[in-house]
């Protein structure tokens, strides 16, 4: 019979970092997330074999302080919640201290920042988790995050990342939902050098719509709605597709790339007739919800999840009933 043992810290330290990165699109997603929570107004996203050999992330936010650069990458260490009381109204998208923690030890880490309190940069390089490298150095305001060699010390979890062309598909979709998610920021994605996607950063309502246009096959007019139940606001934004076709769904929640069962099963709710590529941006009050129940925040519960379901049911009937309406208004009289 075997003893109970202790797992040894770099072991417990990985099973961990497994549970909030699994690929270079859930990192992406943590840096992109940390990136908005800075204020960052510019976003810069860089690939090399889809993330597996490269990835960084540049942005023009408010920094970080040099004597903070070790903290940033240990777990649990954040600057975005101190007590119990703040998990009840979360107002950024970090809050548990674990994402560059979690990379940090899983990969060969470089930070760059530069604190918009301070006249000098610093520098603090991290490999499988041991902070290597702190020192000054030259930089431009902002952070940049550079993540190479992805679980080269997790064979395990390697093995499951796609190809170089895969990879890249995921880190894209991930970046053009935040993009569509937040239009006023400036965000380019690059892979091997090359520009695959680019932003403007617009305040305008139209520049949802423009972005999508850009993203989603255009055979099809985007349909557009939005319900106000105060105090929950949804706006959607839907390109119905060919019958036979499934619902594909990306919902934000408060700013928050998640899956949702709520707003699928309103959708789903309709059948076949919902069917097509649906964009789906939810508004709640934060005491309203629950955004740590999944170690990645993948997922998040409403407090009230029944409203958030009729909400999302009458927004989608309306939808049903306009698009019924266009299709049937002859083109061409
Ligand atoms: P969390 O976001 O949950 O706080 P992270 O591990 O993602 O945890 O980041 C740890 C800390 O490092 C953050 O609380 C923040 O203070 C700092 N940080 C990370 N990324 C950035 C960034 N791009 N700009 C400024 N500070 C950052
Ligand atoms: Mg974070």
């Amino acid at each position: 019979m075997r003893r109970i043992e202790k797992l040894k810290p770099d072991v417990s330290a990985r099973i961990a970092a497994g549970e909030v990165i699994e690929s270079p699109a859930s990192i992406v997603k943590e840096l992109i997330e940390n990136s908005l929570d800075a204020g960052a107004t510019t976003i810069k996203i860089a690939l090399n074999q889809g993330g597996k050999s490269k990835i960084v992330v540049e942005d023009d936010g408010v920094g970080i302080l040099f004597n903070d650069l070790p903290l940033a990458v240990e777990r649990f260490a954040t600057s975005k919640i101190s007590d119990v009381d703040d998990l009840g109204h979360i107002g950024t998208f970090g809050f548990r201290g674990e994402a560059l923690g979690s990379i940090a030890a899983v990969s060969r880490l470089e930070i760059r920042s530069m604190a918009r309190e301070e006249a000098e940069g610093g520098l603090l390089i991290c490999t499988g988790g041991k902070v290597e490298l702190h020192r000054r150095i030259n930089t431009f305001p902002g952070t940049r995050v550079q993540v190479e060699d992805l679980f080269f010390n997790f064979p395990a979890r390697r093995k499951f990342l796609k190809s170089s062309q895969g990879e890249t598909r995921r880190v894209s979709s991930v970046v053009r939902d935040y993009a569509v998610a937040f239009p006023d920021k400036v965000f380019t994605l690059m892979s091997e050098d090359r520009v695959i996607f680019s932003t403007e950063g617009n305040t305008e309502e139209r520049t949802f719509l423009d972005i999508l246009d850009k993203i989603w096959p255009s055979h099809c007019p985007i349909q557009q709605g939005k319900v106000d139940f105060v105090p929950v606001k949804i706006t959607a934004f839907w390109q119905p597709l060919r019958e036979g076709t499934r619902v594909n769904l990306t919902v934000f929640v408060n700013g928050r790339r998640v899956q949702d069962s709520v707003v699928r099963a309103a959708i789903s709710s309709f059948g076949q007739a919902a069917s097509g590529l649906w964009f789906v941006i939810v508004e709640v009050p934060p005491e309203d919800l629950d955004v740590n129940i999944h170690p990645a925040k993948a997922e998040v519960r409403f407090k009230n999840s029944g409203e958030i379901y009729k909400a999302a049911s009458k927004l989608v009937e309306d939808m049903l009933m306009g698009s019924k309406q266009m299709f049937s208004i002859p083109l061409r009289p």
